[in-house]
């Protein structure tokens, strides 16, 4: 990387002023996954001996001061707000200008954004801008001591940014030790919400940025929001799930696994692989990137038992499979199997079900 005038260099890591979180939100509400990066953010702040910033942008002066509070009592020691008109809504020039603005000015060890569409929009454009790397998508962070085994440089507590690489296959450890500020995108769900402890006491700094005509080229006519159903997999009992087993006939396959769970008073899971074919909405996805679960019964219908699907609901009381391969992984994690066709076994089930409780068909 070239030399600039914006290149915060390693010598000056003693100057530097802690991590940075830069939050997204709806209204009034921190999105979940910016209160998660406030517990991590938390967490790495400590280990480096730092505050935790974080960094509020918006329009409205009492949602900004909801937050505010929300943040404190989450993890933050200082909350950064920066306020104008033209930053009700995200859009990518004037954020990439306020964030870019404010690490310039308050030259943060780390920051981190949510893998977000608007995190993972801004991120690089930022990086670009001060000169720094990206770590895209992670999975971890981690703060340790690194020994740079071509260099022969020794860094001390340098951010470890783990991600998934070769679709999964391996676990990549980036790190950026001459460079700062060290950034990274973090996937969703990956952290815990940190508990929320309303005493806490932290500062809040309102901060002026340049947004200049060049950043006000896109204006937005009008906003349509969506709203999904959340489905709450973690208090349900039962959860039967369907995964891209069920490819030949997808509709009828998830029609099948709703019926069943419906009779046996659960919840319709989903792998990823499920998901992302686009037969079911993601707030039903189960594993390390959707939602960990605890039912008393986990019925996994025609999903392999990859790793990241296993992490989110290997604490099942009992797991039973259906799959049609009988070296599946996931029956290395089942208390039954069923090496089937899951479109005969489920009316089958089905039909049984009915007759015990006397439904007609
Ligand atoms: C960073 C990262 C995060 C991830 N997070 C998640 C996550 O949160 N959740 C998750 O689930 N995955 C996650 N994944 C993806 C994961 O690695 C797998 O790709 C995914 O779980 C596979 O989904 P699947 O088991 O439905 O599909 P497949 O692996 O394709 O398995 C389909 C299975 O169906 C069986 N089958 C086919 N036809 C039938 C039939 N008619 N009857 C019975 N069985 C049949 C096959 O034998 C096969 O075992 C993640 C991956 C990465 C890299």
């Amino acid at each position: 990387m070239k030399n600039n005038e914006n290149k915060l260099s390693h010598d000056t890591k003693g100057e530097l002023s802690g991590v940075l979180v830069v939050v997204e939100h709806v209204g009034a509400e921190v999105s979940p996954s910016s209160l998660q990066l406030t517990g991590k953010g938390r967490e790495l702040a400590d280990q480096i001996n730092k505050k935790l910033m974080t960094v509020l942008i918006g329009e409205n002066e009492e949602s900004l001061n909801k937050m505010t509070a929300d943040l404190i009592s989450h993890g933050a020691d200082i909350v950064y707000i920066s306020q104008h008109k033209e930053l009700a809504e995200y859009t990518t020039l004037p954020y990439v200008r306020v964030v870019a603005d404010l690490i310039k000015d308050i030259k943060p060890e780390i920051v981190l954004f949510s893998a977000s569409t608007s995190g993972r929009d801004m991120a690089p454009r930022i990086a670009a801008r001060i000169q720094t790397g990206l770590t895209a998508d992670c999975t971890n962070l981690v703060i340790d001591d690194f020994d740079d085994p071509i260099s022969k440089n020794k860094y001390q507590k340098v951010l470890f940014q783990i991600r998934p690489a070769f679709g999964g296959d391996v676990m990549a450890t980036i790190v950026s030790p001459d460079h700062y500020p060290q950034m990274a995108t973090v996937r969703r769900n990956v952290f815990e919400v940190p508990p929320e402890d309303k005493s806490r006491k932290g500062e809040i700094i309102k901060f002026e940025s340049n947004i200049t005509g060049p950043d006000l080229c896109l204006s937005i006519e009008e906003i349509i929001r969506q709203t999904k159903k959340t489905v709450d997999l973690k208090k349900a009992r039962i959860i039967v799930s369907g995964g891209r087993g069920l490819y030949k006939q997808s509709e009828k396959g998830f029609k099948l696994i709703k019926e069943l769970a419906d009779l046996l008073g659960g919840e319709v899971g989903a792998s990823r692989g499920a998901v992302d074919s686009g037969w079911i909405d993601h707030g039903h996805q189960v594993g390390q990137t959707g939602q960990t679960v605890k039912p008393e019964v986990y019925i996994a219908c025609g999903i392999s038992g990859a790793v990241q699907h296993i992490a989110g609901m290997s604490g099942a009381k009992m797991i039973i499979a259906i799959n049609k391969d009988s070296n599946a992984s996931i029956f290395r994690y089942a208390d039954y199997g069923l090496t089937e066709d899951v479109f005969e076994v489920l009316p089958k089930m089905i039909e049984y079900l009915k007759k015990e409780k006397n439904i007609e068909n």
